[in-house]
């Protein structure tokens, strides 16, 4: 009976009153299945000597246990001495003998190990040298590590080493869809555990983990490389659309450039620059623009700026390559361009674009904002390279090339000559030049042929000015060479001044496509009659029909809207007289030259044009910014009512005396000779800075004089 009452077998012995007892038992052979150290459960019950009366001396309370290795069941041949001890066993507990009347059984057990074993099989023996004994279970085992997967690798089952404190190396494999980062290892203990796991495997591209696996990313979502990381969801505007994936591709016209990483968003070209403004002065123009609408979803904007130069007779040609364009082209970093060296009264036509780094990969063409313009009248490029022949005492004939940039007909050349004072140094200010020259020198062309039909100068493109009041209507007439401009586009800030119809007032005018621009506004006082209104609007329908730096430009005319205001560039250095006053002794007498030189280009212009001023004097000259004079005063019967320095002549007609040729005074026969006769009174005008012709004078002795 067992501790609980339940009948086992055992193999028992218990000769404790008989001396020098040797009794074996031995197991059958067991094959060692490739375990290399085995452990040996026993249990049994051993009993208390001191329980048993009359066995001292005989009575042992011990047994030994032995092994025996060999590769085949060799059965009872083995002898005894060739075993092989393994321990002496002792009892942990023992019979006790009687207990309340029952014999109290007690179960020992008790577990040894042996190691290395190497041979196929092996067996077991258990010698008894005189103990009271009973063995109720024998129990052989080995131990192994269990099979299992740790950080994405796999380990085998393995049997653990030979003895109690070796460890077992074992190599993990990476799981599907894994590769290794560290080659994987673990030790496999003695008692069977795992320890010290070594390296890892991650999950391939593609993969994530999930629970000791690799699964693969859904669609819609990738992972680019094999790692810890998770599938990552598609960037804006890409795709998968198949489970796995390890990139995400663009969808239909977005795109990812050469050096974007697979993480980035997809991306498209941007689309045109918007509000261009174009500044032309001269033969050059300042192009600028702002951001386009839609930058593609990238920060890498560039601009590229292609030229078309278009005549009027054939088709628009590229021009990209020829003018100037600061910085350049291309490659714009800055929503601005300037470019120089343009044809002078040619249209061109700019496209500029606005590029990142995908736009070479759309097959579209790239949406551009083009700005139209035409160049204004410009001097020609200096003449370079004069040779010189023929020299003898008193001549010299002097050959030189048109220059690289005629900007048009070259109607003349003029020659200055000095008197060469020293070697190497020449007098160059007029006032002591003492055989010193000017000449003209004209094209030998067939267009110098034509500008000398007749005697007179005529040039090929001659315009001639026509007075407005060859009109009935004077709305009607202002249109037809005047824009009209809306009054929202006007602000106006402040009066700085009165004419004849109104105040005049500086403002800011804003056109579409065009820079914030000053403006003077020559407002039509409130309650006028038809007459003035026809007078006021003259002046404009003249204005408009001239365009040269130096006589004042007409931006355009309210009519539609109350108050009716003439539009024209504003003059910061207001009207010359007052200007020269101002500034009494503060100009070099070049600066004055150079003032007076503006003058008569504006001059010699509006008479080209068959224009006749009346009334020039420097209070009618206004000057800019940069002291640049531009004649101004246009009216009709105006320049006889309004000038305060007109006086009654005797015919009865309103004159300004002290600015008037003879002839005119006497006769009224105005001319652009007469207007010389003017301007010569402004020149003494600017040379004295302002002082008042002729001084105290009265206009009858003035007109006498
Ligand atoms: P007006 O009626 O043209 O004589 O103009 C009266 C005054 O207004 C002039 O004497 C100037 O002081 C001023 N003024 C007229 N036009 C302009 C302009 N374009 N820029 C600046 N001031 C101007």
């Amino acid at each position: 009976m067992d501790e609980y009452f339940s009948p086992i077998h055992t193999y028992q012995v218990c000769n404790v009153m008989s001396p020098s007892q040797n009794n074996w038992l031995r197991t059958s052979w067991i094959p060692r299945e490739g375990a290399r150290r085995i452990y040996i459960e026993l249990k049994f019950t051993l009993r208390d000597c001191n329980s048993m009366p009359g066995v001292l001396g005989t009575c042992k309370e011990t047994f030994n246990m032995y092994y025996y290795e060999s590769d085949r069941d060799v059965g009872s041949s083995i002898r005894e001495n060739q075993f092989i001890k393994i321990d002496t066993i002792a009892a942990d507990e023992s019979f006790t003998g009687v207990d309340l009347g029952v014999r109290r059984l007690k179960l020992n057990t008790e577990v040894r190990g042996v190691g290395p074993l190497n041979r196929r099989g092996f067996y077991l023996a258990f010698q008894d040298i005189g103990a009271c004994i009973a063995l109720t279970s024998v129990r052989v085992y080995y131990k192994h590590c269990v099979g299992v997967s740790r950080n994405l690798a796999v380990f085998t089952d393995v049997v653990t080493g030979a003895d109690s404190s070796s460890l077992v190396e074992v190599r993990g494999q990476c799981v599907d869809h894994a590769e290794e980062r560290d080659t994987p290892k673990m030790y496999c203990s003695a008692e069977g555990e795992w320890l010290v796991p070594i390296g890892r495997c991650v999950c391939s591209a593609g993969f994530e983990e999930h629970r000791e696996s690799c699964e693969p990313c859904e669609v819609g979502f990738y992972k680019p490389a094999a790692g810890d990381g998770v599938c990552g969801k598609c960037p804006q505007h890409s795709h998968s659309e198949t489970r796995a994936a390890v990139s995400c591709p663009c969808d239909s016209n977005y795109y990812r450039a050469a050096d974007d990483p697979p993480a980035a968003v997809c991306s498209r070209p941007p689309s045109a620059p918007v509000n261009v403004i174009s500044s032309v002065n001269g033969t050059s123009v300042v192009l600028e623009w702002d951001r386009p609408l839609d930058t593609g979803g990238r920060s890498d904007l560039q601009y590229g700026v292609l030229c078309q130069k278009c005549s009027v007779e054939g088709p628009c040609e590229d021009c990209t390559a020829s003018p100037g364009f600061i910085p350049r082209h291309t490659g714009l970093m800055e929503p601005r361009v300037t470019v120089l060296n343009l044809v002078a009264h040619t249209n061109y036509s700019f496209c500029i674009l606005a590029t990142n780094a995908v736009t070479h990969l759309s097959n579209e063409a790239s949406p551009c904002a083009i700005v139209n313009i035409t160049t204004n009248q410009a001097a020609p490029s200096e003449v370079l390279a004069i040779r010189q022949e023929n020299t003898s005492q008193n001549s010299v004939i002097l050959l030189w090339h048109e220059p690289n940039q005629p900007n048009g007909v070259i109607l003349e050349y003029d020659v200055k000559y000095y008197e060469k004072i020293q070697e190497g140094n020449y007098k160059s200010d007029n006032m002591y030049c003492i055989h010193c020259g000017y000449s003209k020198a004209f094209q030998d062309s067939d267009e110098e042929k034509m500008h000398y039909q007749n005697g007179h100068v005529s040039f090929p493109d001659a315009r001639f000015y026509i007075d407005p009041h060859t009109y009935e209507d004077p709305c009607q007439t202002v249109h037809e060479f005047a824009r009209e401009i809306e009054a929202s586009r006007i602000k106006i800030e402040k009066i700085i001044g009165s004419g004849e119809f109104g105040e005049v007032c500086y403002g800011r005018m804003r056109l579409p496509g065009k820079r914030d621009a000053a403006v003077a506004l020559k407002t039509l006082k409130a309650g006028y009659t038809e007459k003035q209104k026809k007078d006021f609007l003259a002046e404009a329908s003249i204005m408009a029909q001239f365009d040269h730096p130096n006589v004042i430009h007409l931006e355009g005319v309210v009519t539609r809207s109350k108050p009716v205001m003439i539009i024209t560039e504003y003059m910061e250095n207001g009207s010359l007289d007052a200007f020269l006053r101002r500034h009494d002794g503060q100009f070099t007498i070049i600066q004055l030259v150079g003032l007076l030189r503006g003058i008569a280009a504006g001059m010699t212009y509006l008479s080209d044009l068959g224009y006749i001023h009346r009334d020039l004097a420097a209070r009618n000259i206004l000057v800019n910014s940069n002291f640049v004079c531009k004649v101004s005063d246009f009216g009709l019967s105006r320049v006889l009512e309004d000038d305060p320095d007109a006086a009654y002549t005797t015919s009865g007609g309103k004159i300004p005396i002290r600015w008037t040729a003879p002839e005119a005074i006497a006769y009224r026969k105005f001319s652009s000779a007469s207007d010389v006769w003017s301007y010569g009174i402004v020149m003494w005008e600017v040379m004295s800075y302002g002082e008042r012709p002729y001084w105290n004078l009265t206009n009858r002795d003035v007109s006498m004089v």
